[in-house]
């Protein structure tokens, strides 16, 4: 038996928790025994004196089995589980069209993705911009569709992880959000509960990232990836750049027509395709559908031109209640803006910097993400054609093009846009769109 107060007094004093002593702890976050002064106190305590590998890999696995933990061994798959997760960014289109890529490729993924946070944007939301796909659907219709196509991306349902849900609120409110251990605890346990093989980690870097710095970012990719594959699921994270906006635009609709756009070949934004294509080449890889590298890509760019990962896209949408022809005409269904009109900058030169948060902020002000939790959201709003960093701007080349719903709102986002697009005389060193790989064997 052990007693809460003992616990937070060991993590004050520096010393080292026990396995039972941390999952007693969790127990009491999920059952309510343990208070919320208690979980403050230790969210504090955890934040000033760090925890190392055992006990980070003993939080992690005991909140994902605070609530359901999925269970694919009754269906019988022929092939491994296998999802992508990122820290959030802007224009981060990716499970889009990662998911059915890897399902195309004899992947099952069922992915619980998240809503937009901050200045980042969120998966569901996306999803939410077609009319009729459930990303709440009943646990019956989730597994019917990873299935028979392969992939459902949907949200979370009540019953996993709940020790994350109170935790978290807390650490919110106390100012301990920002610990890698409890960070890395509370977005693991809430992918591995549902039930992976493998797990690519997409940590972002730069000025549109969660993680302030470089070395943070590092860090954090480092601990999810010993963390992951110390609770058992095999895990490689990669740094990304989030040094401007990835896809060529930022939004909700928007995104969902450059996702389709994308996988039916239309046009495929290179930094973007990088990143998709290194994820997701690691998924296949870690799950042992590819051998290597060279042969993962191959796989991927045969389901791109063959059109077979457009169709999964087309029957999971379908399959999830969204329209049946979604995909051979998006424009039926995708909501627009009153206004769509581009934004220039105030000066020639090249694109040099910019403050990716600033514009994801940009598309919360011009009601593409919420004020405060609950507010609704406008799917039609949003930015397009955002240059790219090294871009030659001159007089007639807009820096984006700002779909809003009224004059106002229009003018406030040209404002923000402009302000956090730099135009510079010289032009930038370009940044890969991939820093490094963090596998396993690299700990
Ligand atoms: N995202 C999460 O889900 N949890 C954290 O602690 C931080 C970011």
């Amino acid at each position: 038996m052990f007693l809460a107060q003992e616990i937070i007094r060991k993590k004050r004093n520096s010393e080292v928790l026990s396995k039972e002593e941390i999952q007693f702890f969790v127990n009491g976050i999920t059952d309510g025994s343990v208070s919320e002064g208690q979980i403050a106190a230790f969210g504090m305590a955890v934040y000033f004196n760090d925890m190392n590998m055992d006990e980070r890999i003993a939080i992690t696995t005991g909140m994902r089995d605070s609530g359901t933990v999925l269970d694919w061994s009754s269906l019988n798959l022929n092939g491994p589980i296998i999802d992508k997760h990122s820290t959030g960014g802007v224009g981060d289109v990716i499970s889009l069209m990662l998911g059915p890529m890897a399902a195309a490729c004899g992947g099952y993924v069922p992915m619980i993705s998240g809503r937009g946070l901050g200045h980042t944007g969120g998966t569901l939301d996306k999803f939410d911009a077609i009319p009729g796909y459930q990303t709440e659907p009943d646990s019956a219709l989730f597994r019917n569709v990873v299935k028979d196509v392969g992939v459902a991306i949907i949200g979370q349902t009540g019953d996993l992880v709940p020790a994350d849900k109170r935790f978290y609120s807390i650490r919110d409110n106390t100012a301990t959000v920002e610990s890698i251990p409890l960070i890395v605890a509370s977005i693991l346990s809430k992918k591995l509960a549902s039930g992976l093989d493998a797990l690519a980690m997409d940590v972002k870097v730069g000025s549109g990232a969660f993680m302030p710095t470089y070395k943070d970012s590092e860090d954090l990719a480092r601990s999810i990836t010993a963390v992951a594959n110390g609770a058992g699921t095999k895990t490689t994270a990669l740094l990304t750049d989030m040094n401007q906006v990835l896809a060529s635009c930022a939004g909700n609709a928007v995104e969902v027509r450059e996702a389709v756009n994308f996988l039916t070949g239309k046009y495929r934004n290179p930094r973007l395709y990088e990143v998709t294509m290194g994820l997701c080449a690691e998924m296949l890889q870690l799950g042992g559908i590819a051998a290597n590298e060279a042969e993962a890509r191959q796989k991927l760019n045969q389901v791109l031109d063959n059109g077979k990962a457009a169709e999964i896209f087309g029957r999971m949408i379908s399959g999830l209640g969204g329209p049946a022809d979604f995909v051979e005409r998006p424009e039926l269904y995708l909501p627009e803006a009153k206004i769509v009109r581009p934004v220039y900058a105030e000066q020639t030169g090249f694109a040099s910097a910019m403050d990716t948060r600033e514009l994801g902020l940009a598309v919360v002000t011009l009601g593409g993400g919420r004020r405060k939790p609950g507010d609704a959201l406008d799917y039609s709003v949003g930015l397009t054609e955002v240059c790219a960093l090294g871009d030659s701007i001159t007089n007639d080349k807009p820096i984006a093009m700002i779909h809003a719903q009224s004059e106002s709102a229009f003018d406030e986002a040209a404002a923000a846009v402009r302000g956090a697009i730099k135009v510079a005389d010289v032009q930038p060193e370009k940044t890969p769109e991939i820093y490094r790989y963090i596998r396993a064997e690299d700990l």
